[in-house]
């Protein structure tokens, strides 16, 4: 345990903060959440590198640095209602869950959503929603939030979540028409219909599949 505290110190100092990352509430959030209690038992002596690892259903939990970048971007408050899309293992979502009030995360694939939900409980994330479904129709219901994340890549940013920020609010997506690559993109709402977008650099996700993503993972990715 302690072992991983000390890792975890370690890779706050060497690849967030050494890296350029200096809201301090986003380090502290990242010296805060077990990353080892996010993966399998096999990945946990890894979980303290700065890289992405396996989770089921072909997916990944980012890589820690990319995670912080796009928090940092996000500019919480920490009364902030924030939706992420693409709840994988449920590892962001703690994070952005020690900085602002409440988290609402969607996940497509039912056996990710239900492991996360059950891992977040049991640490005490009460302040974490999670649903399954096609994250890319956001979550009507509970908009508009002040933030929005999306951690998967698709072809644009969709219609459905620019709607459900709010005024003043940040969304930060991937986004790019190859598979290969994406630009992480940082849109803010500044008026009922006027949106600016920012081009925070490239960056490397697996596919936003739904409605207002890519169509279809089976025609996307090359068959084995
Ligand atoms: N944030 C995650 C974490 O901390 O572990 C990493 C997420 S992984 C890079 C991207 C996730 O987006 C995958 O779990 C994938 O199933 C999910 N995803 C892809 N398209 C989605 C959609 N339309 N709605 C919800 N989740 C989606």
């Amino acid at each position: 345990m302690n072992q991983f505290k000390q890792q975890r110190e370690r890779m706050v100092a060497r690849d967030l903060a050494g890296r350029g990352i200096h809201d301090e509430a986003v380090l502290d959030a990242f010296r805060a959440v077990p990353r080892e209690e996010f993966v399998a038992e096999d990945y946990a002596h890894l979980a303290y590198q700065d890289s992405p690892l396996p989770i089921e259903n072909g997916q990944t939990i980012s890589q820690p640095y990319i995670v912080a970048l796009m928090t940092e971007a996000l500019e919480l408050k920490p009364d902030d209602r924030v939706l992420e899309i693409g709840t994988g293992s449920g590892y962001a979502a703690a994070i952005l869950a020690e900085i602002a009030q409440d988290v609402y995360t969607i996940e497509r694939h039912k056996t990710l959503a239900d492991t996360a939900r059950s891992r977040l409980k049991k640490l005490g994330y009460n302040n974490v929603h999670v649903l399954q479904g096609d994250g890319t129709l956001g979550w009507p219901e509970q908009a508009p939030f002040d933030a929005i994340v999306v951690t998967a890549g698709g072809p644009d940013v969709p219609q459905n979540l620019k709607q459900q920020l709010a005024i003043g609010g940040r969304l930060v997506i991937p986004v790019g028409k190859s598979l290969q690559t994406q630009e992480l993109l940082r849109v803010r709402r500044v008026s009922e219909n006027e949106t600016i977008e920012e081009d925070l650099g490239a960056v490397r996700f697996v596919p936003l599949v739904g409605e207002q993503g890519w169509a279809d993972e089976s025609a996307i990715l090359p068959s084995k």
